[in-house]
């Protein structure tokens, strides 16, 4: 019996993972996190004193200190059956990095004891070759190192009866380029943060520091285990190279919100278990629209914490998945045909007096502040727009954005019906005689008429990539299975840099004597008109926008090695490099692994298909057509006339037609990527695999195994159905 009846039979036989007992989510969050409270308890005034320092930013650790908190956090970490640590860190593969330690170590004169000193917080060196470094490493040292971030807690991992203290840090090569997703999010923040507030402090001096705020809306699907055993195309790229639409899929609209499976139940509520004793704030679970397809949100949090919580969150919902012999699917486009899944990121900015610079306000004067950081985000995704698309591509992601139920690869901007009016009547009653302007200008009315009709869901654009949501913006082309600190770190450092020209713009006119507000006013204009062309409230979706966005000049590239192009351009350099996020190595090194990231997934690809064509799908359509043939023999044999056997013989015909084409064109494909890996310069490289290996052979070769599986008996079928896949649990 071939794996996919295996896998069928043992579901039906399955028996069902309990449902974690209840219990209240305060009652057990944050446990397995050294939050500050917990700080409290465990070390000294100064150690205390010092963390929260660090964590605010003001302060670095020194060394004597940092051996008090490694103590503290160790006693803490012993306190619950911790034997091991780990630098725990977002490496460039797109996964975490853990490499355990133990506490136990054997002193100089022999003696065995446990211990974790300030040195191994702080820092740790794992091996940076073995980890995408770009060509960082052929030029440079090998080695690299993990160096702690105080600013996101420490946190205990249970993986089965194991627990391990991970320790969040960034990861660095040994002459200082960083490798991974944290350290480059960490300064942009930091950039954002100097520019936002020195703009804020012209409508409000009280403000100090402001935090980017992160809210991810995370997709999945989940499917049963030994099925997905049974793919080997879902075990290796993480989605499925072949596959009939099923007859039922997502047409009768049955599964968006539904009532969840008593199966995905049981693990939804088991990885909510684990994630909330991590800290990891989810408060929403729904059934998404594509069968088999679910969706997880938080409560937003500061950025740097959200990505690390978004992190962990993908990794303990793999882990806990296996308990339940279920397989998470995070890839953007595990089915061909049905929904893909993405991984909306609402963001916006919050000062440390409490108030959400993307929330209007409702006096004119906070609703000024709310129009310059609103109207300063448009012009940043304007001006960047290709940095943004650059953001979240991938080779995943590429199969959904431009897919009809994802946002296009055209970036642009959705602000809804009342704020689109206020931006044009502003664009229209700003005069550019300045004597002329007056206290109308200030009383837009933005705080009678946009809070309520903001709130209000009528007012949404499924369609838009960027989207503002009433007190937040949504970036919503983001990939489900990617590292939201790369799209946050574009967005935070763009906005650093458009910030920071409106501070420059706006002074020199009140150098020119004009007064501030109106100063503010004129610049906030001029952005609109600078801008405007990115807005668009229609159908993302539809043709007609394709067309509209490519005359008013908007960018539309559809393919990651293109979109990639973005980061190492002469203004993207400057950018990254004047807002101290990245410097040109570094990003060069970064556009290097992505290139390589995508050729070597679509590499792998064409191997699968070419592997499953050849090993499952061309036996299955011979062994079927012996027995048609063997069947027309005896049936001739018999003194049949050929019309008895005729339909046996033009099935026969098409499913040789189509076993030929398979054959031909998996050779075909196989020439073709030995072509492209004879290519020396990894971008060429790349666009040789999208456009010579992929977009010539992947859906050619699928089209015709797709049909093939519509045609062969379903018993000699060995892969597991779209049907089967998707709705049997
Ligand atoms: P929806 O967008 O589906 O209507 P919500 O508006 O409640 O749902 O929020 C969706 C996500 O946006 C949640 O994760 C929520 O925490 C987050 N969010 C809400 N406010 C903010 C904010 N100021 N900054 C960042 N994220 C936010
Ligand atoms: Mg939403």
């Amino acid at each position: 019996m071939s794996l996919r009846f295996q896998a069928i039979n043992d579901l039906t036989n399955a028996t069902k993972v309990a449902v974690p007992s209840t219990s209240k989510v305060t009652a057990i969050f944050g446990e397995n996190v050294f939050t500050l409270k917990t700080a409290r308890s465990f070390l000294s005034d100064e150690a205390y004193k010092s963390l929260v320092a660090s964590i605010k930013g003001s302060k670095k650790i020194d060394r004597a200190v940092a051996n008090q908190i490694a103590n503290g956090l160790r006693a803490w970490a012993e306190s619950k059956g911790v034997t091991h640590y780990t630098h725990w860190f977002q490496p460039l593969t797109g996964t975490t990095a853990e490499k355990h330690d133990s506490f136990f170590t054997i002193k100089g004169d022999g003696t065995p004891i446990e211990e974790f000193d300030g040195g191994t917080l702080i820092q740790q060196e794992p091996d940076a070759s073995s980890f995408p470094n770009g060509g960082i490493r052929a030029t440079f040292e090998a080695r690299g190192y993990t160096a702690w971030d105080p600013s996101s807690p420490a946190f205990i991992m249970e993986i089965g009866e194991g627990k391990t203290l991970c320790i969040p840090t960034i990861f660095v090569s040994y002459t200082g380029e960083l490798l991974d997703y944290k350290g480059p999010l960490l300064k942009a923040l930091e950039a954002m943060n100097k520019s936002a507030v020195e703009v804020a402090n012209y409508f409000d001096k009280n403000v100090t520091k402001i935090t980017a705020t992160l809210g991810w809306e995370q997709e999945y699907f989940v499917i049963d285990e030994a099925l997905a055993n049974a793919r080997p195309d879902l075990v290796q790229c993480g989605r499925t190279v072949f596959g009939a639409s099923p007859a039922k899929g997502q047409q009768l609209e049955d599964h968006y919100f539904g009532s969840i499976p008593e199966r995905v139940y049981a693990f939804m509520r088991d990885f909510e278990e684990e994630s909330y004793k991590l800290g990891i704030p989810l408060r929403t679970r729904h059934n998404e629209v594509a069968p088999a397809q679910f969706e997880c949100a938080p409560i937003f949090e500061e950025v740097n914490i959200a990505v690390d919580h978004n992190t962990l969150l993908m990794d303990v919902m793999s882990r806990v998945a296996k308990r339940h012999k279920l397989r998470v699917l995070l890839h953007e486009k595990p089915f061909a045909g049905i929904n893909g899944s993405g991984k909306h990121n609402n963001w916006s900015m919050a000062t440390d007096t409490g108030i959400n610079l993307l929330a209007p306000g409702k006096t004119p004067k906070t609703n000024l502040m709310f129009l310059t950081f609103f109207v300063n985000t448009i012009k940043a995704v304007h001006d960047y727009s290709d940095l943004l698309r650059a953001a979240i591509a991938s080779a995943g992601n590429d199969h959904r954005l431009g897919a009809n139920e994802a946002p296009p690869a055209i970036i642009s901007v959705f602000v809804g019906q009342s704020l689109a009016k206020v931006l044009s009547d502003i664009e229209t009653r700003v005069s550019d005689k300045f004597d002329e302007q007056d206290e109308a200008i200030l009383k837009l009315d933005l705080h009678r008429s946009i809070p309520e009709l903001l709130l209000d869901n009528t007012d949404r654009n499924r369609t838009s990539p960027f989207a503002f949501t009433g007190n937040k913006f949504e970036f919503r082309a983001v990939g489900s299975n990617a590292n939201c600190a790369n799209a946050m770190t574009v967005l935070n450092t763009i906005m650093a840099e458009t910030l920071k020209t409106f501070k420059k713009d706006v002074d020199a006119l009140i150098e020119k004597g004009e007064k501030k507000e109106i100063a503010i006013m004129h610049i906030i204009q001029k952005y609109i008109v600078e801008s405007k062309k990115v807005l668009f409230e229609g159908d993302g979706y539809s043709e007609e926008w394709a067309k509209e966005a490519e005359k008013r000049g908007l960018p539309n590239v559809k393919t990651t090695p293109l979109a990639l192009d973005a980061m190492i351009t002469e203004k993207a350099k400057h950018l990254y490099e004047s807002n101290a996020v990245y410097t040109h190595t570094e990003l060069e090194a970064r556009h290097e692994i992505e290139l390589e990231n995508y050729l070597k997934k679509v590499q792998i690809e064409g191997r699968v298909m070419g592997d499953l064509a050849l090993n499952h799908i061309l036996p299955a359509a011979i062994k079927y057509q012996t027995s048609l043939a063997t069947n027309i023999n005896s049936l001739k044999a018999a003194g049949l006339p050929e019309a008895a056997y005729a339909t046996q013989v033009e099935l026969l015909k098409e499913i040789s037609e189509r076993v030929n084409i398979i054959y031909t064109k998996v050779n075909e494909m196989v020439e073709a990527r030995k072509a492209a890996n004879n290519l020396t310069n990894t971008r060429e490289k790349a666009i040789a695999y999208e456009a010579e290996v992929k977009a010539k052979f992947f859906d050619e070769i699928r089209y015709h195994v797709d049909k093939l599986e519509h045609l062969v008996s379903d018993e000699d079928w060995t892969l597991p159905k779209y049907r089967e896949m998707l709705l049997l649990r």
